[in-house]
């Protein structure tokens, strides 16, 4: 059952006031298939609404905010994340079927967002550049004013301490549109974002259907940048929509990114890595390490050991906190199901074992490991967004490269070698946004740029970095006298 929340959830947040929006829909638990509460479906008059508040918090209380001041807003706010973990943590957990632990570190990391870019809101700052004699140049960092965030529905907290985090550090005003199967946490982060002072209108929510708020947003006129994060094909709409306004998009639109093993690699220290950076959050992560190609001299050794693991793994509702939860919806079941089709002629090596007594109205989808898989194959190739992982052997270090390299998207990649040499080889031939040495993902790390090459997308966000992206520099050339 939904905790007791201190807004409406059918409501939006709109220059500082939660108001009934046009119209509204059910959310599900994807645990059990029950409905949680009734969110709103946001119209077009309603996202118009939000970005005439978020510009009128620009030309008044919010606009004339200091960076320290924006800084201290958003630490106090990181504050009252931590102080609502519990809540926030039961509101992810229901909303979307990721397992307390799981939900529990999104949290954490959203009040490390906070944290992060509250420090930093008064870092950031121009250069002076050497020029004629007789004039001095200097450039100003300035906010894009208006900002637009669409946000996908697999780590709400995460994508929007990122997103949402650095977008105000920078004096944006943001309209928030979060995904219609995920928003519980957006509104409650909303709602302590004025309890720690953000002034009416410098953050507004507006969920709603992607086809509606989102095109409506992504289309807007008044919006001045747009973050957004999830699907190629969604990403690629949304582009085409804001080049309407020639309006600045970072997109981030997932990957299939590899971790490769090498014959002398600490198999020890990768194996939880192996595994788990494929199976968090169901596999619905756009990092998730979906493809695992391994030296043929350890191919069968860490086959079998990734095996065990699997069959170790517990599955079922959220709350239980088992190792993995539902996907997000039976939608999103059926279409992994349907991707799967094609894997009908490779080795499923494990599966994690199905409970006899999950819910019937869950999203369940059971683990499964395949392994050979040739590198061409659809299961290597496509985003899944599910508990799935492909084996892929290769024999020498170009091949490795090739393989890693062989798919439209570039996000992340993992190399696991005890070769110094060869790890800075790789660092350098792996086309991707990332690379993990000996590790993967690094816990994280709100401090390290994030984003994609190819059809992973373009911009960053996480870390200073993302600074950069929710800012625009403005050039000053003064002639002496
Ligand atoms: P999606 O990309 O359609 O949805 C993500 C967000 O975009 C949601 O807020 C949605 O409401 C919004 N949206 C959808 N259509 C829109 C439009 N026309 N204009 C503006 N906004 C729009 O993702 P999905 O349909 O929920 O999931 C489908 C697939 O997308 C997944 O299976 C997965 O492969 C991928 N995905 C990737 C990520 C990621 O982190 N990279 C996240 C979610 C989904």
């Amino acid at each position: 059952m939904l905790p007791t929340l201190p807004f409406d959830p059918s409501h939006v947040l709109i220059g500082g006031t939660w108001r009934g929006a046009s119209d509204t829909q059910p959310l599900i638990n994807p645990s059990n298939g029950e409905t949680l509460c009734h969110i709103a479906r946001s119209s077009q008059v309603d996202v118009d609404t939000a970005v005439t508040a978020a510009q009128d918090a620009l030309d008044g209380a919010w606009g004339r905010m200091t960076a320290l001041e924006r800084g201290r807003c958003l630490t106090q706010l990181g504050q009252l994340v931590l102080d609502h973990t519990d809540i926030l943590t039961t509101l992810e957990t229901l909303d979307v079927g990721k397992p307390v632990t799981q939900a529990r570190a999104d949290t954490i990391a959203l009040a490390r967002y906070c944290e992060f870019y509250g420090g930093a809101a008064d870092k950031v700052h121009g250069e002076t550049i050497p020029y004629l004699d007789d004039y001095t140049v200097y450039t100003l960092r300035e906010p894009h004013g208006v900002t637009g965030h669409i946000v996908p529905w697999n780590y709400p907290m995460q994508i929007i301490g990122r997103s949402v985090g650095a977008a105000l550090a920078m004096g944006n005003a943001c309209v928030l549109k979060p995904a219609e199967d995920a928003c519980l946490t957006a509104l409650m982060f909303a709602y302590l974002a004025k309890e720690a002072g953000f002034p009416d209108g410098a953050l507004n929510v507006v969920p709603g259907l992607g086809s509606e708020a989102g095109a409506a947003l992504a289309r807007h006129p008044g919006v001045h940048h747009l973050s957004f994060t999830g699907s190629v094909q969604t990403g690629r709409t949304i582009q085409t929509l804001a080049a309407e306004n020639v309006t600045p998009v970072t997109l981030e639109l997932g990957g299939k990114s590899p971790q490769i093993v090498f014959d002398d690699a600490d198999l020890d220290d990768a194996l939880p890595f192996l595994v788990n950076a494929g199976l968090q959050n169901a596999g619905q992560t756009c990092s998730a390490a979906s493809r695992i190609l391994i030296q043929r001299g350890v191919y069968d050794l860490v086959a079998q050991r990734m095996a065990d693991a699997y069959r170790a793994k517990t599955l079922g509702p959220a709350s239980n906190d088992p190792d993995i939860g539902p996907l997000i919806s039976v939608k999103q079941k059926a279409r992994l199901e349907s991707l799967l089709q094609t894997a009908q002629d490779l080795p499923c090596i494990a599966a994690t074992p199905m409970p006899g007594d999950l819910p019937p109205e869950g999203a369940y989808v059971q683990p499964r490991l395949y392994g050979p898989v040739p590198p061409d194959h659809p299961l290597a190739q496509d985003e899944l967004f599910g508990p799935v992982q492909v084996l892929i052997p290769f024999d020498t270090e170009e091949d490795a490269v090739r393989i890693a390299n062989g798919t439209i998207y570039g996000l992340v990649a993992g190399v696991w070698t005890r070769d110094g040499a060869r790890q800075m080889r790789l660092a350098k031939a792996l086309k991707c946004g990332q690379v993990f040495l000996n590790n993967y993902g690094a816990g994280g790390g709100v401090e390290l740029p994030f984003g994609g090459t190819g059809q992973s997308g373009h911009g960053r966000e996480k870390g200073f970095e993302a600074l950069y992206g929710f800012s625009t520099l403005k050039t000053v050339a003064a002639k002496h006298g």
